[in-house]
Order: structure tokens, then C-alpha cells, then sequence
């Protein structure tokens, strides 16, 4: 029988942290199992269709859904998951119509981050299947799939008596390492991941970027019945690690300064995509990367007092502004050992630089990811999201980071300084490279041909297939029901 290529439409939320993991599955699917990809990209920020980004996806689909300006819907201030949830319910009508009217074959899958559950009806009525990507760790992934059955108690106690929230099969979750939803199980932000779980629970498949080695534990609880496997009806699918890969090195001045650097010899720092803080700490972290006395690379961005992902939607913006804040004479008292870059730095460059040797990051999941797969070893330095929980995973559980102390606000020069020399020169800094080594080895065979992560994609893209025969099926099915009626009628 002719088998049909499948078609899978993915659609990724705002934010580059959202679009660079949904743009690296989308090549996986293309160049290793034969879909037919369309990538709906869904954003508030105009300069993001200029991104290099979108620049390095030969073959795939690319649709820019028109940005969305949601803002004069929403209380001043809102939580960063409300925004993105509403604007991509408002990008659906497009979506929708975009797909009708595709020249492909008409897509079978329907692939959606966590903040898509909105295009789920759309999906159901159009007959496709339902793929939730987490872009995160099987933990993570875990905790929301478990939401919608979790103690109510447990929940309360977590959040008033910081006991610990116990994750069936899982690492519990610290009270310090909370996601932000339970801080309040009565508050906005709980309901709105509540709704959120339950949508996600429904789908057809969940996907994550992990690999089985990595999180043995957690990527078993979600995938067994006898433990979170019960509370969804989704097939669950580690496919990780995938991170973004170079196709042509960028020109920028950063990468010749590189060029010029012992090996491992630069720590780099760098706070993701939306990461910001506050003046007075930004100002910490400049003479603490002074005061270590190690070659680093900075990305920096203009302060933003009391929110920790001010620049997630506005990445472009900003520009040298940013510099003025650095304290008096830093960057001439530097220039023979740092570089500092404004806003935006080829983050999967640097940290496949040879001469890179460490990584101060904020633990979002995509920078943990690259630094892994190109055998970085971390500060970790969470700010939102389960960037706490990553953290933890990194310094208590893999040992491949050490982690910042907030001890009430201001992380101070002094720590910094200290962090920085621990990942870059002391003997516990060899340790955690020679670890990080040996999971970048593991991820790297998680994608090779007889790995668990290109087996579970396989797996995936069977499924499609047989839905796509399942659908011509009932069309032919129902074709030759009705040739036959109608030539029953003829014949009368
Ligand atoms: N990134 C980059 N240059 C920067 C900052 C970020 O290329 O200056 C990329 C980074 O390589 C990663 C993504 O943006 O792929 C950020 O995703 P992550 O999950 O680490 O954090 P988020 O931005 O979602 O908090």
C-alpha cells in the first residue's frame, strides 16, 4: 500500500524560548521521518520575522501569523502566561483559515506548546491529532499532567506550611523550587494552570524535550498508568534533546573575540531570551565578573526593577541603552578580557565555542539544553517559570551546576565572583565538566539511530501515518458506500 506522507502543523507561542525548540522539532520531523512540516509562528513582536532564526529553516513551512496586540484586553501588569494565552487565542481564525486553504496535503497532526490548547477544538473538527510539546523537562511535564488530580490539601499545605509537593514517581517539588501558580492555589495564575493541565491532558500525544537517560524517573511516571500515565489519555513521547543547530556560523564580532581565547577559558552569562534585572544587580553582576578575574562574555540588557522576565516579548528593543548602566569604566577596565553584548548574543555559537568553559544562566530549559549538548558546566541562576525547579535538577540531582543563593533580593559581587571561580577554575569546576561531558554523550545517543529519543519519534510519526491511512480509509470507504448507492439508484 502507498503510504502518505504525513502532515503535521506546528504552532509556536511568542517567545524565542517557545519558537526555537517548535522550530528544531519541526526539522526533525522533516529530515528524519518524512513530514511534510508547516510552522505557524505566533507573535507580538514585528522583528521577530527578521530573526536569524527563521532565517536557518530550509524546507519547512514557515506561515508569520500577523502580530497580535492583546494588550488593551488585558488588567495593567498581567502575568506573562495570560498574554501569551490570549494572543494565541486570537491567532486561531488565522490559523484555521491558513490551513484550509493549505496546498500540502491537509495536515493530520496538530503540535501546540503548552499555551496552545486554544486550537484544540479547531484541530478536533478538522480530524487531526492533538500533540501537546513540552519544551521542558519530564518533571515539568509531570507536575502538569498531575495537576488536575493532586491532593487539594497537599496544595494548600504547599503553599501556607511550604511543605514539599509530592510528585507520584517523581522528585518532590521544594517549596523554594515552586512554580509560581502555587503561591496562591486560589489566585488567577493556579486556575489559569489548572485550566491549562486539564486541556493538555486530553490530547492524543504529549511530546518532551528530555531523553529517557537523563530523567529516567520522571519520564517513567508520566508515561505508566500504574503512576501519572492514568491521569491522561496521551501517549507520552521523550523526543529531547533537541536544541538548535548551527547551519551557518553568523558573522559577529563576539566569535572572532573567541577565536583569540584559550580553550575554556570564558564563562558566559546570559539571562535568556526575556531575563532582565534590576539595576543594583546588574551592577553586582558587573563587578563580580571583575572581581573573578575571568574572560567572560555578557549579554546585557537595560535593567527592569520588580520583573524578572521584562524583555520577553520585546528582544529587539533596547539596543546600546543597556550599556549605560554598566558601572563607571567597566567596559575599558575590561576590554582585555570581556566582551559585552547588547541585548542579543548567538547564544548555540558561544556555547559551542571551544574556548567556552562555563555558563551563568537563568535555567531556561533550551539554554540548559545547549550547554548540556556542547559539555558546559553552569551557574544556574533561576528567575521565572520552572526555571527553579531546573536549577534544583542541575546543581542537587546531575551535578553539573553550581546555584546562586538569594538570600533576600541582591545576589552580591562577592557570590558571583565566587560562583564564577568555582565552574571555572576550582577542582570541583572539573568535576562538573567531566559530568556534563558524559550527559552530552548520553543526549547525543538519545537522537542517534538506536537511541530512545529517535525511537519515540518514530513511534509518533507511525501514529500519524496510520491516522492519515485511517482518514483515507473512511473517505474511500465512504466514496465507494456512496457510488454504490447512487448507482443502486441509476439502476432503479
Ligand atoms: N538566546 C540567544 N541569544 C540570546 C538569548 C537567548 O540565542 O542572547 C536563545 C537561546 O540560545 C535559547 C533561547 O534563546 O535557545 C532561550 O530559551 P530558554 O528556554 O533558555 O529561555 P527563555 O528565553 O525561554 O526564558
Amino acid at each position: 500500500m502507498v503510504t502518505s506522507k504525513p502532515h503535521a502543523a506546528l504552532i509556536a507561542s511568542p517567545g524565542m524560548g517557545h519558537l526555537i525548540p517548535m522550530v528544531e522539532l519541526g526539522k526533525r520531523l522533516l529530515t528524519h521521518h518524512s513530514f511534510h512540516v508547516t510552522i505557524f509562528v505566533v507573535t507580538t513582536d514585528s522583528a521577530i520575522t527578521t530573526s536569524h532564526i527563521l532565517q536557518q529553516t530550509s524546507n519547512l513551512n514557515i506561515v508569520l501569523v500577523p502580530p497580535i496586540d492583546v494588550s488593551h484586553k488585558l488588567p495593567p501588569n498581567p502575568p506573562l502566561a495570560a498574554r501569551i494565552l490570549l494572543t494565541m487565542l486570537d491567532s486561531i481564525p488565522f490559523v484555521h483559515s491558513s490551513i484550509l486553504s493549505t496546498k500540502l496535503p491537509p495536515p493530520s497532526a496538530l503540535i501546540v506548546d503548552m499555551f496552545g490548547f486554544a486550537a484544540f477544538p479547531m484541530a478536533r473538527d478538522l480530524g487531526m491529532l492533538i500533540y501537546v510539546y513540552f519544551a521542558t523537562s519530564a518533571w515539568f511535564s509531570a507536575v502538569t499532567v498531575y495537576v488536575p488530580a493532586m491532593d487539594k490539601k497537599m496544595i494548600e499545605s504547599h503553599a501556607e506550611n511550604h511543605e514539599p509537593l509530592v510528585i507520584l514517581g517523581c522528585e518532590a517539588v521544594r517549596f523554594d523550587d515552586t512554580l509560581e501558580p502555587f503561591l496562591s492555589p486560589i489566585g488567577e495564575m493556579y486556575q489559569g494552570y489548572l485550566t491549562a493541565a486539564k486541556e493538555i491532558v486530553t490530547a492524543d500525544g504529549i511530546l518532551m524535550n528530555t531523553w529517557q537517560d537523563l530523567e529516567p524517573a520522571a519520564t517513567k511516571a508520566v508515561r505508566e498508568d500504574g503512576i501519572l500515565g492514568r491521569f491522561t489519555k496521551a501517549e507520552v513521547y521523550s523526543v529531547g534533546p533537541l536544541v538548535r543547530t548551527v547551519e551557518k556560523k553568523p558573522e559577529a564580532a563576539v566569535l572572532s573575540w573567541l577565536d583569540g581565547q584559550p580553550a575554556e577559558s570564558v564563562v558566559y552569562v546570559s539571562f535568556g531570551s526575556g531575563g532582565t534585572m534590576s539595576e543594583v544587580q546588574m551592577r553586582e553582576v558587573a563587578l563580580g565578573l571583575e572581581l573573578s578575574q575571568q574572560r567572560f562574555v555578557w549579554v546585557v540588557r537595560p535593567p527592569c526593577e520588580g520583573d524578572a522576565s521584562g524583555s520577553f516579548f520585546e528582544v529587539s528593543n533596547g539596543g546600546d541603552v543597556a550599556l549605560n548602566y554598566l558601572p563607571e569604566g567597566f567596559v575599558k577596565r575590561t576590554e582585555a578580557v570581556g566582551v559585552v553584548v547588547p541585548m542579543w548574543a548567538p547564544q548555540a555559537e558561544i556555547l559551542g565555542h571551544p574556548a567556552t568553559g562555563g555558563f551563568v544562566t537563568h535555567c531556561g530549559w533550551n539554554s540548559v539544553l545547549e550547554s548540556v549538548l556542547n559539555g558546559v558546566p553552569m551557574v544556574a541562576w533561576p528567575l521565572y517559570a520552572e526555571q527553579k525547579m531546573n536549577a534544583f535538577m542541575l546543581s542537587e540531582e546531575l551535578g553539573v551546576a553550581v546555584r546562586v543563593a538569594e538570600e533576600g533580593g541582591v545576589v552580591r559581587r562577592e557570590q558571583v565572583a565566587e560562583l564564577v571561580r568555582r565552574v571555572m577554575v576550582d577542582e570541583e569546576g572539573f568535576g562538573m565538566r567531566k559530568k556534563v561531558k558524559e550527559l552530552k554523550v548520553s543526549g547525543e545517543k538519545a537522537l542517534s539511530k538506536v537511541g530512545s529519543s529517535h525511537h519515540w519519534l518514530c513511534q509518533m510519526s507511525k501514529d500519524c501515518e496510520a491516522h492519515v491511512q485511517g482518514s483515507e480509509a473512511k473517505v474511500s470507504s465512504a466514496y465507494t458506500t456512496t457510488t454504490a448507492v447512487l448507482s443502486d439508484v441509476v439502476r432503479s
